[in-house]
């Protein structure tokens, strides 16, 4: 008896405990997820192993309060659950989306009237060459964090020598050269200093002969920096076996005379919006993602290349057709998707899963320099083949 009147109090207590702080949680320190592939699992720890508590479909939004080794914390049915942050789009910060939603719904002349003091207090600064990096800190040598685009403006809110400290989306700050803004004065020579590589940079330093001559191609390996991606057998992390096998890929478009772009050509943090803009801002011909999959099975094992309208079936049905014959994996197909790379990219685009990282072949396999130069022939064939049809 008394034993149950104390579990009733502690069980009270509890939950008062959480009322304080689920609200506070879910509106100060929660970033917003869409799910984007069809079924998502819903563990009840942040393992594959893990019992399952549900599913979340294609399209659900997820609330993330924590986050471990390429998982999510969230809530479901009251419970605190984890999910695999693999293919979840980042909807920004619920805290900001309300408060903007907040302000649109109210008055639409409201807007107007705050934007103007933001305006007036802060400096504005727009970015003057064609693409350029946004770094970690005030100096060439610190981490590019996001890319920015001739014409984007940002506010200023502090400067370092020739350095500018840049307001970002979701709150953050990030450094821009000023040299590359149009409040640089520094003469024309010296303004290619820290601009990022663009279409016609990379024009010089390829061949201008081979059968991918005159073709841009966007090389987009997934994840990167704080996102990991899937996470394998032996904790192996999708982004690092993805960074190496865009090396590879990149090197077989090359020597067939392509010109190539890479979203990221090492292990930092690219948004998927800044994936696209990419894309888009340049005359891309096509646009291939890369990335291995994980699955909680340990069979499933396998290649398989994602395409978003009917008019990318072409595109991926050439390179399915080339890594079939080509990589030592067996073939999944093409299967249709809407990812966001896929979805938002005016060229035509794919996005492949290269292999399973939770199956133990698959993964000896993808991690050999041999597979990803396999990997990377068959796709510069199935290019070869797709763009001069
Ligand atoms: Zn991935």
């Amino acid at each position: 008896m008394e034993k149950k009147i104390k579990r009733v109090y502690l069980l009270a207590a509890l939950l008062f405990i959480i009322s304080i702080f689920l609200p506070s949680l879910s509106f100060a320190s929660s970033n917003s997820y869409e799910v984007s592939s069809p079924v998502l699992n819903i563990r009840s720890e942040p393992s594959n192993n893990a019992s399952l508590v549900g599913q979340f479909t294609k399209g659900d939004t997820v609330n993330a309060f924590d986050e471990q080794h390429g998982w999510i914390q969230t809530y479901y049915g009251g419970e605190p659950v984890w999910i695999a942050k693999h293919h979840l789009i980042s909807t920004g910060n619920s805290d900001q989306e309300q408060t903007a939603a907040e302000t649109e719904t109210v008055d639409t002349s409201s807007e107007e009237a705050t934007a103007e003091p933001v305006a007036e207090t802060t400096e504005e600064v727009t970015v003057a060459a064609d693409s350029i990096y946004v770094r970690s800190g005030p100096d060439t040598s610190d981490t590019i964090i996001s890319y920015a685009y001739k014409g984007d403006s940002f506010d200023v809110h502090s400067t370092s020598g020739d350095w500018l400290e840049i307001s970002l989306d979701g709150g953050e700050t990030g450094w821009i050269a000023s040299w590359l803004t149009t409040d640089g004065n520094v003469n024309e020579e010296e303004t290619t200093e820290d601009a990022a590589p663009t279409v016609e940079a990379a024009q010089t330093q390829s061949s201008s002969s081979g059968s991918l001559s005159g073709y841009n191609i966007v090389i987009d390996p997934g994840h990167g920096g704080k996102d990991p991606g899937a996470i394998g057998l032996n904790n192996v992390q999708e982004k690092d076996v993805v960074t190496s096998t865009a090396d590879h890929v990149v090197q077989h478009l090359e020597e067939a005379g392509a010109n190539v772009i890479m979203t990221r050509s090492s292990d930092y943090f690219v948004s998927l919006d800044e994936r696209v803009q990419m894309s888009n801002k340049n005359n891309t011909d096509a646009f291939i993602s890369l990335h291995y999959d994980s699955f909680s099975a340990v069979p499933v094992s396998g290649v398989t290349t994602y395409y978003n309208s009917d008019s990318d079936t072409g595109l991926a049905d050439s390179l399915n057709s080339t890594l079939a014959s080509t990589v030592p994996l067996p073939s999944k197909g093409t299967k249709q998707a809407n990812y966001k790379v896929l979805a938002e990219t005016d060229a035509p685009s794919v996005l492949i899963e290269l292999g399973y990282i939770t199956n133990p072949n698959d993964l000896t396999t993808v991690q050999s320099a041999d597979y990803q130069s396999s990997a990377g022939r068959a796709i510069t064939n199935g290019l070869i083949n797709y763009l001069n049809n």
